[in-house]
């Protein structure tokens, strides 16, 4: 399989230094910005795999970015936050981010939230995919082969935590799912306890999905207890 290419945006050259080396030692391939709209031309023009942005930048904040490129790409995006920004979080989470990592962070941890992020984009790639593993819903279909869900026949723009977390509930149908669960199975380790990761995507998820984002039909809440999928 081809490397992975990772797009490290940080202006901060000795974190971006170790972070490339120990991504290379990893077998990824990886490009460096230490500029924020230098980053951002490199996101669109060089198809990266996944981007991990810092907030802080010369001439382009992170957030900027991460709403650029949204405009124009589903890539894998994580937020590189210093600890105090907590509320940065949420914002960049809003802005489409997949995931966060506050700084200052372990490389293994970094590394592991790399690859958790990276790994299934690949899998769209498969040829001659099982066409068993379409699911019909009323207007929607969920390719989880292609990694790819259509409401009536069109695409739906998903970010790989809206897709993933669609994927899992409609797998699931009707079983309720605590956020902390969610976490868990879905973003695939410790999440810190941060649940509202889980209710930003399921915002992002239902504004996509759903005919009317304030009155779902698909993703609903079970109040108090979390979300689950209904064939509506
Ligand atoms: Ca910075």
């Amino acid at each position: 399989m081809e490397a992975k290419k990772v797009l490290i945006i940080e202006d901060e050259k000795p974190i971006s230094d170790i972070v490339k080396f120990n991504l290379s030692k990893e077998g990824f391939e990886t490009e460096a910005a230490y500029d924020g709209g230098v980053g951002l031309e490199m996101a669109l023009k060089n198809d990266p795999d996944l981007v991990l942005l810092d907030v802080m930048l010369p001439t382009m904040d992170g957030f900027e970015i991460c709403k650029r490129i949204r405009e124009k790409s589903n890539v894998p995006i994580i937020i590189l936050t210093a600890k105090e920004e907590e509320v940065d979080k949420v914002l960049g989470l809003e802005l489409g981010a997949d995931d966060y990592i506050t700084k200052p962070f372990g490389l293994r941890e970094l590394i592991a939230r790399v690859k958790a992020n990276i790994r299934r984009t690949g899998m769209s790639d498969i040829v001659g995919a099982d066409p068993a593993n379409v699911k019909e819903f009323e207007s929607i279909t969920i390719d989880t082969n292609r990694y790819e869900a259509r409401k009536h026949g069109v695409p739906l723009e998903l970010t790989l935590r809206e897709f993933e977390l669609l994927k899992y509930l409609a797998e699931r149908e009707d079983k309720v799912y605590s956020r902390e669960q969610l976490l868990e199975d879905v973003w695939g380790y410790e999440y810190y306890g941060d649940i509202r990761t889980v209710d930003v995507t399921v915002r992002r998820l239902r504004e996509k999905l759903e005919d009317d984002s304030s009155d779902p039909k698909y993703v609903l809440t079970k109040r108090g207890v979390g979300y689950y999928f209904h064939r509506s």
